[in-house]
Protein backbone atom coordinates (compact mmCIF):
# COMPACT_ATOMS: atom_id res chain seq x y z
CA UNK A 1 0.00 0.00 0.00
CA UNK A 2 1.73 2.85 -0.67
CA UNK A 3 1.90 6.03 1.46
CA UNK A 4 -0.19 9.16 1.41
CA UNK A 5 2.02 12.12 0.98
CA UNK A 6 1.06 15.67 -0.04
CA UNK A 7 1.75 17.04 -3.66
CA UNK A 8 2.03 20.10 -5.38
CA UNK A 9 0.78 21.21 -8.64
CA UNK A 10 2.51 23.62 -11.71
CA UNK A 11 1.10 25.83 -14.20
CA UNK A 12 2.54 27.86 -16.85
CA UNK A 13 0.58 31.48 -17.65
CA UNK A 14 -1.76 31.21 -20.14
CA UNK A 15 -1.32 33.88 -23.55
CA UNK A 16 -4.70 34.11 -24.15
CA UNK A 17 -8.09 34.86 -22.85
CA UNK A 18 -9.25 31.06 -24.05
CA UNK A 19 -6.27 29.70 -22.03
CA UNK A 20 -6.66 31.71 -19.04
CA UNK A 21 -10.54 30.57 -19.40
CA UNK A 22 -9.74 26.97 -20.46
CA UNK A 23 -6.71 27.45 -16.93
CA UNK A 24 -9.66 28.00 -14.08
CA UNK A 25 -11.71 25.25 -15.48
CA UNK A 26 -8.39 23.45 -14.96
CA UNK A 27 -8.02 24.54 -11.59
CA UNK A 28 -11.55 23.95 -10.49
CA UNK A 29 -10.93 20.43 -11.23
CA UNK A 30 -7.43 19.70 -9.30
CA UNK A 31 -8.07 22.31 -6.43
CA UNK A 32 -10.45 19.11 -5.63
CA UNK A 33 -7.55 16.79 -5.33
CA UNK A 34 -6.36 19.24 -2.26
CA UNK A 35 -2.57 19.98 -3.37
CA UNK A 36 -0.28 22.02 -0.73
CA UNK A 37 0.17 24.88 -3.61
CA UNK A 38 0.38 25.71 -7.14
CA UNK A 39 3.18 27.03 -8.66
CA UNK A 40 3.17 29.39 -11.59
CA UNK A 41 6.60 29.53 -13.85
CA UNK A 42 8.04 33.00 -14.85
CA UNK A 43 9.84 33.63 -18.36
CA UNK A 44 13.44 35.31 -17.87
CA UNK A 45 13.55 38.40 -19.96
CA UNK A 46 10.34 37.70 -21.25
CA UNK A 47 7.19 39.67 -22.20
CA UNK A 48 5.18 36.92 -20.39
CA UNK A 49 5.93 38.28 -16.81
CA UNK A 50 2.80 40.28 -16.31
CA UNK A 51 0.62 37.02 -17.00
CA UNK A 52 2.78 35.31 -14.35
CA UNK A 53 1.18 38.07 -12.17
CA UNK A 54 -1.71 37.43 -12.86
CA UNK A 55 -2.46 33.89 -12.60
CA UNK A 56 -0.75 34.05 -9.09
CA UNK A 57 -2.96 36.54 -8.28
CA UNK A 58 -5.88 34.91 -8.95
CA UNK A 59 -4.99 31.57 -7.58
CA UNK A 60 -4.48 33.66 -4.49
CA UNK A 61 -7.81 35.45 -4.77
CA UNK A 62 -9.83 31.92 -5.01
CA UNK A 63 -8.49 31.36 -1.48
CA UNK A 64 -6.00 28.73 -3.05
CA UNK A 65 -1.97 28.61 -1.69
CA UNK A 66 0.10 30.48 -5.49
CA UNK A 67 4.02 30.09 -5.22
CA UNK A 68 4.83 32.32 -8.13
CA UNK A 69 8.16 31.22 -10.05
CA UNK A 70 10.99 33.95 -9.70
CA UNK A 71 14.01 33.65 -12.05
CA UNK A 72 17.29 36.50 -12.09
CA UNK A 73 19.12 35.90 -14.86
CA UNK A 74 18.76 39.44 -16.90
CA UNK A 75 17.40 41.15 -14.27
CA UNK A 76 18.26 44.44 -12.12
CA UNK A 77 17.89 44.24 -8.09
CA UNK A 78 15.79 46.80 -8.27
CA UNK A 79 13.28 44.91 -10.08
CA UNK A 80 13.14 41.97 -8.28
CA UNK A 81 13.07 44.41 -5.24
CA UNK A 82 9.80 45.64 -6.82
CA UNK A 83 8.40 42.25 -7.63
CA UNK A 84 9.20 40.80 -4.08
CA UNK A 85 7.24 43.81 -2.53
CA UNK A 86 4.41 42.91 -4.75
CA UNK A 87 3.80 39.83 -3.82
CA UNK A 88 4.64 40.56 0.30
CA UNK A 89 1.64 43.18 -0.14
CA UNK A 90 -0.42 40.48 -1.92
CA UNK A 91 0.18 38.12 0.93
CA UNK A 92 2.08 35.21 -1.15
CA UNK A 93 4.73 33.78 1.11
CA UNK A 94 6.34 31.02 -1.04
CA UNK A 95 8.47 31.68 -4.20
CA UNK A 96 10.38 29.09 -6.43
CA UNK A 97 13.97 31.00 -7.11
CA UNK A 98 15.79 30.18 -10.16
CA UNK A 99 18.01 31.62 -12.29
CA UNK A 100 15.88 31.12 -15.39
CA UNK A 101 16.88 30.58 -19.26
CA UNK A 102 16.48 34.00 -21.34
CA UNK A 103 14.87 33.06 -24.89
CA UNK A 104 17.42 32.46 -27.45
CA UNK A 105 18.01 35.87 -28.80
CA UNK A 106 17.47 37.27 -25.91
CA UNK A 107 21.09 39.00 -24.29
CA UNK A 108 22.24 37.68 -20.35
CA UNK A 109 22.94 39.92 -18.54
CA UNK A 110 21.68 41.14 -15.10
CA UNK A 111 23.20 42.16 -11.82
CA UNK A 112 22.53 38.26 -10.34
CA UNK A 113 23.97 35.54 -11.92
CA UNK A 114 23.22 32.58 -10.75
CA UNK A 115 20.14 30.89 -8.04
CA UNK A 116 22.18 30.94 -4.87
CA UNK A 117 22.91 34.91 -5.36
CA UNK A 118 18.50 35.67 -6.12
CA UNK A 119 18.14 33.55 -2.90
CA UNK A 120 21.07 35.15 -0.79
CA UNK A 121 19.00 38.52 -1.96
CA UNK A 122 15.60 37.23 -1.23
CA UNK A 123 17.03 36.20 2.27
CA UNK A 124 18.68 40.13 2.77
CA UNK A 125 15.39 41.70 0.94
CA UNK A 126 12.58 40.11 3.01
CA UNK A 127 14.38 37.92 6.00
CA UNK A 128 12.12 34.74 6.42
CA UNK A 129 8.91 36.00 5.11
CA UNK A 130 9.06 33.88 2.09
CA UNK A 131 9.51 29.86 2.05
CA UNK A 132 12.00 29.60 -0.58
CA UNK A 133 12.03 26.35 -2.82
CA UNK A 134 15.14 25.93 -5.23
CA UNK A 135 15.40 23.78 -7.95
CA UNK A 136 17.40 20.33 -8.03
CA UNK A 137 18.70 18.05 -10.60
CA UNK A 138 18.82 14.18 -10.10
CA UNK A 139 21.00 13.66 -13.85
CA UNK A 140 22.72 16.97 -13.12
CA UNK A 141 22.23 20.58 -14.62
CA UNK A 142 23.20 20.15 -18.63
CA UNK A 143 25.45 23.05 -18.17
CA UNK A 144 27.27 22.07 -15.29
CA UNK A 145 31.41 21.60 -15.39
CA UNK A 146 30.71 18.25 -14.01
CA UNK A 147 28.38 16.13 -11.52
CA UNK A 148 30.38 17.73 -8.45
CA UNK A 149 30.15 21.46 -9.35
CA UNK A 150 26.58 21.01 -10.20
CA UNK A 151 26.32 19.12 -6.23
CA UNK A 152 28.41 22.17 -4.64
CA UNK A 153 25.77 24.69 -6.42
CA UNK A 154 23.02 23.23 -5.13
CA UNK A 155 24.50 23.31 -1.57
CA UNK A 156 25.45 27.12 -2.38
CA UNK A 157 21.55 27.69 -3.13
CA UNK A 158 20.79 25.74 0.40
CA UNK A 159 23.25 27.60 2.33
CA UNK A 160 21.58 31.07 0.96
CA UNK A 161 18.59 29.96 2.71
CA UNK A 162 16.18 28.09 0.50
CA UNK A 163 13.79 25.56 2.53
CA UNK A 164 13.48 23.02 0.08
CA UNK A 165 14.21 21.49 -3.35
CA UNK A 166 11.52 20.57 -6.45
CA UNK A 167 13.55 18.37 -8.94
CA UNK A 168 13.88 18.17 -12.49
CA UNK A 169 11.77 15.53 -14.24
CA UNK A 170 13.39 12.27 -14.49
CA UNK A 171 12.16 8.56 -15.49
CA UNK A 172 14.90 6.66 -13.56
CA UNK A 173 14.72 6.58 -10.17
CA UNK A 174 18.48 5.44 -9.32
CA UNK A 175 19.29 8.75 -10.46
CA UNK A 176 16.66 10.54 -7.31
CA UNK A 177 18.13 7.71 -5.08
CA UNK A 178 21.78 9.11 -5.74
CA UNK A 179 21.46 12.60 -5.85
CA UNK A 180 19.86 12.45 -2.21
CA UNK A 181 22.40 9.83 -0.80
CA UNK A 182 25.04 12.43 -2.47
CA UNK A 183 23.19 15.50 -0.82
CA UNK A 184 23.14 14.04 2.17
CA UNK A 185 26.69 13.07 2.60
CA UNK A 186 27.43 16.81 1.76
CA UNK A 187 25.44 17.61 4.81
CA UNK A 188 21.91 18.91 2.83
CA UNK A 189 18.90 18.02 4.84
CA UNK A 190 16.31 20.10 2.43
CA UNK A 191 13.79 17.70 1.14
CA UNK A 192 14.22 17.06 -2.22
CA UNK A 193 10.50 17.18 -4.43
CA UNK A 194 10.76 14.87 -7.11
CA UNK A 195 9.27 16.63 -10.41
CA UNK A 196 6.37 14.60 -12.05
CA UNK A 197 5.98 15.25 -15.67
CA UNK A 198 2.72 13.33 -16.81
CA UNK A 199 3.42 12.25 -20.17
CA UNK A 200 0.68 12.91 -22.70
CA UNK A 201 2.53 13.69 -26.37
CA UNK A 202 5.90 11.86 -26.79
CA UNK A 203 7.17 14.38 -29.59
CA UNK A 204 6.34 17.05 -27.21
CA UNK A 205 8.23 15.56 -24.41
CA UNK A 206 11.39 14.13 -26.54
CA UNK A 207 11.80 17.65 -27.73
CA UNK A 208 11.34 19.11 -23.79
CA UNK A 209 13.40 16.47 -22.92
CA UNK A 210 16.58 17.22 -25.09
CA UNK A 211 16.11 20.76 -24.16
CA UNK A 212 16.37 20.60 -20.68
CA UNK A 213 18.65 17.31 -20.08
CA UNK A 214 15.88 14.79 -18.92
CA UNK A 215 17.10 11.35 -19.73
CA UNK A 216 14.27 9.12 -21.61
CA UNK A 217 15.10 5.57 -21.15
CA UNK A 218 15.58 3.42 -24.24
CA UNK A 219 12.94 0.59 -23.43
CA UNK A 220 10.33 4.04 -23.09
CA UNK A 221 11.28 6.01 -26.32
CA UNK A 222 11.29 2.70 -28.26
CA UNK A 223 8.00 1.71 -26.74
CA UNK A 224 6.70 4.83 -27.37
CA UNK A 225 7.39 5.25 -31.08
CA UNK A 226 6.33 1.89 -31.57
CA UNK A 227 2.53 3.47 -30.87
CA UNK A 228 2.79 5.79 -33.84
CA UNK A 229 -0.23 8.29 -34.06
CA UNK A 230 -1.96 5.72 -31.00
CA UNK A 231 -2.83 9.00 -28.90
CA UNK A 232 -4.92 6.73 -26.68
CA UNK A 233 -1.99 3.76 -26.40
CA UNK A 234 0.68 6.93 -25.70
CA UNK A 235 -1.39 8.36 -23.16
CA UNK A 236 -2.38 5.12 -21.56
CA UNK A 237 1.21 3.48 -21.51
CA UNK A 238 2.28 7.42 -20.12
CA UNK A 239 -0.17 7.28 -17.85
CA UNK A 240 1.45 3.53 -16.44
CA UNK A 241 4.99 4.57 -16.30
CA UNK A 242 4.80 7.70 -14.58
CA UNK A 243 2.43 6.32 -11.77
CA UNK A 244 4.65 3.57 -11.45
CA UNK A 245 7.59 5.56 -10.92
CA UNK A 246 5.89 7.67 -8.32
CA UNK A 247 4.58 4.91 -6.63
CA UNK A 248 8.50 3.80 -6.24
CA UNK A 249 9.43 7.44 -5.18
CA UNK A 250 6.67 7.12 -2.36
CA UNK A 251 8.34 3.95 -1.41
CA UNK A 252 11.86 5.09 -1.15
CA UNK A 253 10.59 7.72 1.10
CA UNK A 254 10.25 11.12 -1.19
CA UNK A 255 8.61 13.76 1.25
CA UNK A 256 6.03 15.10 -1.61
CA UNK A 257 5.76 15.24 -5.14
CA UNK A 258 5.73 18.34 -7.87
CA UNK A 259 3.94 17.39 -10.93
CA UNK A 260 4.29 19.68 -13.63
CA UNK A 261 0.23 19.83 -14.71
CA UNK A 262 1.06 21.08 -18.17
CA UNK A 263 -2.25 23.18 -17.44
CA UNK A 264 -4.30 19.60 -17.99
CA UNK A 265 -6.03 18.46 -15.17
CA UNK A 266 -6.37 14.44 -16.24
CA UNK A 267 -3.37 13.20 -16.45
CA UNK A 268 -2.70 14.58 -12.93
CA UNK A 269 -5.63 13.88 -11.33
CA UNK A 270 -5.64 10.27 -12.76
CA UNK A 271 -2.32 9.92 -11.54
CA UNK A 272 -2.66 10.99 -8.17
CA UNK A 273 -5.85 9.22 -7.85
CA UNK A 274 -4.08 5.91 -9.09
CA UNK A 275 -2.02 6.73 -6.08
CA UNK A 276 -4.63 7.11 -3.44
CA UNK A 277 -3.07 10.68 -2.72
CA UNK A 278 -6.44 12.60 -2.79
P1 LIG B 1 21.47 27.64 -10.94
O1 LIG B 1 21.24 26.89 -9.68
O2 LIG B 1 22.02 29.02 -10.85
O3 LIG B 1 22.41 26.74 -11.85
C1 LIG B 1 22.54 27.00 -13.24
C2 LIG B 1 23.83 26.38 -13.78
O4 LIG B 1 24.94 27.13 -13.33
C3 LIG B 1 24.09 24.94 -13.30
O5 LIG B 1 24.75 24.27 -14.35
C4 LIG B 1 25.06 25.13 -12.13
O6 LIG B 1 25.88 24.00 -11.92
C5 LIG B 1 25.87 26.32 -12.61
N1 LIG B 1 26.38 27.18 -11.56
C6 LIG B 1 25.76 27.59 -10.41
N2 LIG B 1 26.55 28.43 -9.72
C7 LIG B 1 27.69 28.57 -10.43
C8 LIG B 1 28.90 29.32 -10.26
N3 LIG B 1 29.07 30.11 -9.20
N4 LIG B 1 29.86 29.23 -11.22
C9 LIG B 1 29.69 28.43 -12.32
N5 LIG B 1 28.58 27.71 -12.54
C10 LIG B 1 27.58 27.77 -11.60
N6 LIG B 1 13.01 28.42 -15.93
C11 LIG B 1 12.36 29.59 -16.15
O7 LIG B 1 12.83 30.41 -16.97
N7 LIG B 1 11.16 29.88 -15.51
C12 LIG B 1 10.63 29.04 -14.60
O8 LIG B 1 9.57 29.33 -14.05
C13 LIG B 1 11.31 27.81 -14.31
N8 LIG B 1 10.83 26.95 -13.39
C14 LIG B 1 11.55 25.82 -13.04
C15 LIG B 1 11.10 24.99 -12.01
C16 LIG B 1 11.82 23.85 -11.66
C17 LIG B 1 11.33 23.00 -10.52
C18 LIG B 1 13.01 23.50 -12.36
C19 LIG B 1 13.77 22.26 -12.02
C20 LIG B 1 13.46 24.32 -13.39
C21 LIG B 1 12.76 25.49 -13.74
N9 LIG B 1 13.19 26.37 -14.73
C22 LIG B 1 12.52 27.53 -15.00
C23 LIG B 1 14.41 26.05 -15.51
C24 LIG B 1 15.65 26.69 -14.89
O9 LIG B 1 15.53 28.09 -14.89
C25 LIG B 1 16.83 26.26 -15.74
O10 LIG B 1 17.11 24.89 -15.53
C26 LIG B 1 18.08 27.10 -15.58
O11 LIG B 1 18.98 26.76 -16.64
C27 LIG B 1 18.83 26.89 -14.26
O12 LIG B 1 18.17 27.46 -13.20
P2 LIG B 1 18.67 27.15 -11.70
O13 LIG B 1 17.86 27.97 -10.81
O14 LIG B 1 18.75 25.70 -11.47
O15 LIG B 1 20.17 27.76 -11.82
Amino acid sequence: MTQKIPFSLEFFPPQTDAGVAKLRDTRAQLAQLKPEFFSVTYGAGGSTQERTFDTVFEIQDEGLEAAPHLSCIGSTKDSIRAILNRYRERGIKRIVALRGDLPSGVQGGGELRYANELVEFIRAETGDWFSIEVAAYPEYHPQARNAQADLDAFKRKVAAGANSAITQYFFNVDAYLHFRDECEAMGISIPIVPGIMPIVSFSKLARFSDACGAEIPRWMRRKFESFGDDTDSVKAFGLDVVTDLAAKLIDAGAPSLHFYSMNQAGPTSTIVERLGLV
